[in-house]
């Protein structure tokens, strides 16, 4: 049996996500960029809403949502506020982490603030000298006594300059390689802690930067799953964010050719609307086309995951492709505006900015596609 449809609730939780994005993020989208600043209430805000927790079960604060739904999610919030999809892409992406691998003291603890959005945790796997090898990672935690000291930098991180903590990736067996990383919960306000911000050219609210650990204590209590089990723990996560990230791309680039075809409906030239010539009308018509078979294509993923099937070649196939075509989408949008559009007075050269960030944030294209050729050729054609 073949099911295209959204349930009900689902129905009614985009309309009010849409809503919500075009009365409450889409207004103050430039804003923020402009300040330079995170829009911590808005964080807050879509806590209230559900979307900081919706991978958490409902006994530690969260929605409790399918991973269809956070997709659905994803794609709304795009439409409003690129960065702020981090609130609902990233959170998934932890939650689950933290539900499936955390102690019971450590979920009771982290899991009820970070649902509702009062606290705000990043991922820090990405290092000065790797960033596709992910494995490389030099960060070290070792041992002493009830503690675990950690010493290492961590580069590109989301969130770096506002939030309350982090699950950190370190080698606790170096002769390991993969095999020898955990994953531990570090907090901001240690002694040896320093987070600092970069300035980027695109999700600039996010805070994006880098962290430096010089021998951080945390008790051994810290550690999220097994030690040196940390990269494995991590991998089935990025499953996940791989998709929503693809759908959140195609929440803002849809948002962008809405706009557009407003635009080219009342713009004239020579006499005419602009959306009566071919050349404009047919290069709308293949975006509109791209965004629907991406979309499907990440919402299979989703479902796959929901319904406990394999789906990491669908993952890295909407994650390369989603921002891929964003930027092209958005990028053909800014000519159909015409000059204005060139402006920092509308939002199209943010998105855009903004979106390229995922070309790279979250694993590459060339990793995707290393990804996907293992699916097609077997693990012995890895290079
Ligand atoms: C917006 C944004 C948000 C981010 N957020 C986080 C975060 O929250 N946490 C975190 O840990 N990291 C984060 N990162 C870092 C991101 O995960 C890394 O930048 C990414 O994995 C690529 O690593 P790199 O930048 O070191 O590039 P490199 O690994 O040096 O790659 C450089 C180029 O070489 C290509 N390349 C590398 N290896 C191969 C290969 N085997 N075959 C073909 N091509 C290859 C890559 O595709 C890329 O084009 C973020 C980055 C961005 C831009």
């Amino acid at each position: 049996m073949l099911n295209f449809s959204f349930t009900d609730e689902q129905e009614e939780l985009r309309k009010v996500l849409r809503d919500f994005a075009k009365s409450e993020l889409l207004p103050t989208y430039m804003e923020w960029d402009r300040k330079g600043e995170f829009p911590r209430h808005l964080w807050e805000k879509m806590g209230e809403l559900g979307l900081t927790g919706l991978r958490i079960p409902t006994e530690y604060g969260g929605s409790d949502a399918d991973c269809i739904t956070t997709g659905i999610a994803a794609e709304e919030i795009g439409r409003g506020n690129f960065s702020m999809t981090a609130a609902v892409s990233s959170n998934a992406l932890i939650g689950e982490i933290l539900n499936k691998h955390a102690s019971e003291e450590m979920k009771k603890e982290w899991l009820p603030p970070f649902a509702s959005g009062e606290k705000i945790i990043g991922i820090a796997v990405t290092e000065p000298g790797s960033g596709s090898d992910a494995a490389g990672l030099k960060t070290r935690a070792e041992r002493k006594g009830d503690s675990y000291i950690i010493s290492g930098e961590k580069s590109g991180i989301t969130l770096a300059t506002v939030a309350d903590a982090f699950i950190i990736f370190a080698k606790t067996d170096p002769e390991l390689g993969a095999r020898g990383v955990s994953a531990f919960l570090v907090t901001a306000d240690l002694p040896g802690f320093e987070a600092k911000g970069y300035e980027d050219m695109g999700n600039v609210p996010t805070g994006r930067g880098s962290l430096y650990l010089d021998e951080v204590e945390i008790p051994k209590e810290n550690l999220i799953g097994e030690e040196n089990r940390g990269f494995y723990q991590v991998m089935n996560g990025f499953d996940l964010s791989r998709l929503l990230l693809g759908l959140q791309c195609m929440g803002t680039a849809k948002q962008t050719l809405e706009e557009t075809v407003e635009h080219v409906k009342t713009r004239q030239s020579f006499g005419q609307p602009l959306g009566k010539y071919q050349g404009v009308s047919f290069p709308i018509a293949e975006h509109y086309s791209k965004i629907e078979l991406i979309r499907w294509q990440s919402y299979r993923g989703l479902w796959l995951r929901d319904n406990g099937k394999p789906h990491t070649t669908e993952a890295a196939m909407s994650k390369w492709l989603g921002p891929n075509a964003a930027q092209e989408i958005i990028h053909d949008c800014l000519l159909l505006n015409g000059h204005y559009a060139y402006t920092k007075e509308m939002p199209i050269e943010q998105r855009l900015r903004d979106v390229i960030g995922i070309e790279i944030g979250d694993g590459t294209a060339q990793i995707q596609k290393l990804v996907i050729a293992r699916g097609i050729f077997g693990k012995e054609f890895r290079p």
